[in-house]
C-alpha cells in the first residue's frame, strides 16, 4: 500500500476518531495517527469517562452511608475500597479505548503509533512526519489534514504543578490515598466534580473561585443554586479568592491568594481551564499561526488558514466538549467527501455530573440582556414533581427562556435529578427551532422528570398548572 492518504487525522480523541471513521464510511482513504498508547484522547483516558466513573462510585457509598435509610434499608459498616474503586475505573477505560481501535480496524483507519508533526505541502499534498522513540520518523501524505490534538492542562502563574501533591485533573483521577485536605482551585466543572468525587470519600475540600459564583460560564440562578447546595454537601466554596501561587512545603502544600491567609494542606488540585495543545505539530511549517490562547483559528467550514488542512475539537475555538469535537469531526469529513457539513452551534449541551446534576443548552439570561434580546423566563422547581419525591431527589429547577415576541426557546438551563438526561429534550427542541409553546404542548409521561421541562415551558406563560 501507498503512504498516500486522502486524510490524515492528527490526534484519535472524540474529534479525532470520529472524524476519522466518518472519513472512512465516505470511502476516503484515512490515516489517524496518536501518540498515547491508548486510543481515545483526554475524554476517554483521564477525562470524561474516568471521571465519570469515579463520580458513580462515590456517589453509591454516598448513598448506601447516608440516603438508604429513608427507604427503610439498613446498609452496616459501609466501606470502600479505593484500589478496588480506581481499578473498577481503569478497567472502564481500558474497555473503552480498546473499543476506539476495534471501531478505526473495522472501519479500515489505517492507524499510526507516534506523534505527528506537518513537514511540508508539495504536489501530493501534506508531508506528515511519524515520530515514535529515537527511530527515524516515517513519512505519509495526506490531500487533506484533519488536526484534532486536544488541549493539556492550563497552568497557573506561581503555581508550580509536579505531577504529584500539586497537580491537574489527571493525577486527581488518581490519588492513591484519599487526601486529608485538599485544595481546589477553580470552581468550574473540574473542580466540582473531582471536588464532589473526593469530598465524598471522606477528604475536607476547600474550593477557592475567583468569580462571585461557582460555573460563572453558566445562568447566574445555577450557579448561584449550585453553590448553595454544594455548600450543604460540605465543599467549603470560597468566592471572590484569586491564587497567586502553590507550592509544597514539608510533605504538603501551602496555598497562597491574595487577601486570604495562606491554607497549608495535603494536595492541590489545579482546574482553572485548559489550553490547546499544538507543541511540535509544525503548523509554522504550512504557515498556520494560534491566536492570543494558543488556538487554532478556522473559517465557517473549520478550515485553517492552510488550505484542506482543519482543526476540530478543544485546539480550536468554542466550547471544550467531547461531544462538540465529535460533531466538528462529523461535519469536516462530510464537508471534504460532499462539500457539505454543518455543527448547530446554538443547540450544544453542556452537562456537570455532579450531585444534583447541573445542565444547560442555548444562551443564558445575561448573554441575552447583554445582547439586548427581550425574552421571557419560566421555571418550574423538581420540589413539586412526583417522580423526583419518589427519587428522594427534590433540589433544583429547570428554567426556559423564550424571545419576548416568537416564543422561540433561546436557552435552557437546569439542576436537579439526571438532569444531564433531560437536556437532549431541551437541544432536541431547539434543534428543531422550537417554541415553549411547542414543548409545553406535547405530551408527557407521568410520573417522570421531564415533566418538570412542561411545567418550566408552561411557566413561561405563567400558567404552570402543579405551582
Ligand atoms: P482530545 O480528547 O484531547 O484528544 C486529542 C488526542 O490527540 C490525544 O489523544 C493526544 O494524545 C493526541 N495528540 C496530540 N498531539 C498529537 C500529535 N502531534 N501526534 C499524535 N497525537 C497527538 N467533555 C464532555 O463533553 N463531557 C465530560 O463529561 C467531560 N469530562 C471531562 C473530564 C475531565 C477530567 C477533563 C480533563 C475533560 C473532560 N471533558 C468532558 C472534555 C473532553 O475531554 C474534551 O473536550 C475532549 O476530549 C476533546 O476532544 P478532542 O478530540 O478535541 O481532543
Ligand atoms: P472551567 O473553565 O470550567 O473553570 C475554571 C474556573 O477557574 C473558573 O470558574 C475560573 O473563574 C476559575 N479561576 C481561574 N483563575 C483562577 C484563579 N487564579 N484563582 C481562582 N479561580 C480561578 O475549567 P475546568 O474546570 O478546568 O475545565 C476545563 C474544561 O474541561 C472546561 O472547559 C470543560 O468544558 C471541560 N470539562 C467538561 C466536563 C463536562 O462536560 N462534564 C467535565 C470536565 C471538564
Amino acid at each position: 500500500m501507498s503512504d498516500g492518504f486522502d486524510v490524515v487525522v492528527i490526534g484519535s480523541g472524540p474529534g479525532g476518531y470520529v472524524a476519522a471513521i466518518r472519513c472512512a464510511q465516505l470511502g476516503l482513504r484515512t490515516a489517524c495517527i496518536e501518540k498515547e498508547p491508548l486510543l481515545g484522547g483526554t475524554c476517554l483516558r483521564v477525562g470524561c469517562i474516568p471521571s465519570k466513573a469515579l463520580l458513580e462510585s462515590s456517589e453509591r457509598y454516598v448513598e448506601a452511608q447516608k440516603h438508604l435509610g429513608e427507604h427503610g434499608i439498613t446498609v452496616k459498616d459501609v466501606a470502600f475500597d479505593l484500589g478496588k474503586l480506581l481499578a473498577r475505573k481503569d478497567k472502564i477505560v481500558k474497555g473503552l479505548t480498546d473499543g476506539v481501535a476495534h471501531l478505526l480496524k473495522k472501519n479500515g483507519v489505517e492507524r499510526f503509533d507516534g506523534h505527528g508533526a506537518i513537514q511540508e505541502k508539495n504536489d501530493d499534498g501534506y508531508v506528515v512526519h511519524i515520530k515514535k522513540g529515537r527511530g527515524k520518523p516515517k513519512s505519509i501524505t495526506g490531500r487533506h489534514i484533519i488536526v484534532a490534538t486536544g488541549s493539556k492542562v492550563a497552568d497557573l502563574p506561581g503555581v508550580e504543578r509536579n505531577g504529584d501533591l500539586i497537580g491537574g485533573s489527571t493525577e486527581a483521577l488518581s490519588y492513591p490515598e484519599v487526601p486529608d485536605h485538599l485544595v481546589v482551585i477553580g470552581a468550574g466543572v473540574i473542580g466540582l466534580e473531582l471536588g464532589s468525587v473526593w469530598a465524598r470519600l471522606g477528604a475536607k475540600v476547600t474550593v477557592l473561585e475567583y468569580a462571585k459564583t461557582c460555573l460563572p460560564m453558566m445562568d447566574s440562578s445555577i450557579g448561584k443554586e449550585a453553590a448553595k447546595i454544594f455548600k450543604r454537601q460540605g465543599l467549603d466554596m470560597k468566592f471572590g479568592v484569586r491564587v497567586t501561587g502553590a507550592r509544597v512545603e514539608d510533605d504538603g502544600c501551602v496555598v497562597e491568594a491574595d487577601g486570604m491567609e495562606p491554607l497549608k494542606c495535603d494536595r492541590v488540585l489545579v482546574a482553572v481551564g485548559r489550553a490547546p495543545y499544538t507543541d511540535k505539530l509544525g503548523l509554522e511549517n504550512v504557515g498556520i499561526d494560534t491566536d492570543s490562547r494558543g488556538r487554532i483559528p478556522t473559517d465557517g467550514h473549520l478550515q485553517t488558514s492552510a488550505p484542506g488542512v482543519f482543526a476540530i475539537g478543544d485546539v480550536t475555538t468554542g466550547a471544550m466538549l467531547a461531544h462538540k469535537a465529535e460533531e466538528e469531526g462529523i461535519a469536516v469529513a462530510e464537508h471534504i467527501a460532499t462539500g457539505w457539513g454543518h455543527v448547530n452551534y446554538d443547540a450544544i449541551p453542556n452537562v456537570i455530573y455532579t450531585d444534583p446534576e447541573i445542565a444547560s443548552v442555548g444562551r443564558t439570561s445575561e448573554e441575552l440582556k447583554e445582547a439586548g434580546v427581550p425574552f421571557k423566563a419560566g421555571s418550574f422547581p423538581f420540589k413539586a414533581n412526583g417522580r423526583a419525591r419518589a427519587l428522594g431527589q427534590t433540589q433544583g429547577l429547570v428554567k426556559i427562556l423564550a424571545h419576548a415576541e416568537t416564543d422561540r426557546v433561546l436557552g435552557v438551563h437546569m439542576i436537579g435529578p439526571r438532569v444531564g438526561e433531560l437536556i437532549i429534550e431541551a437541544s432536541m427542541a431547539m434543534s428543531f427551532g422550537a417554541s415553549s409553546e411547542d414543548i409545553a404542548r406535547v405530551c408527557h409521561a407521568h410520573p417522570t422528570l421531564h415533566e418538570v421541562v412542561k411545567e418550566a415551558a408552561l411557566a413561561v406563560d405563567s400558567r404552570a398548572i402543579h405551582m
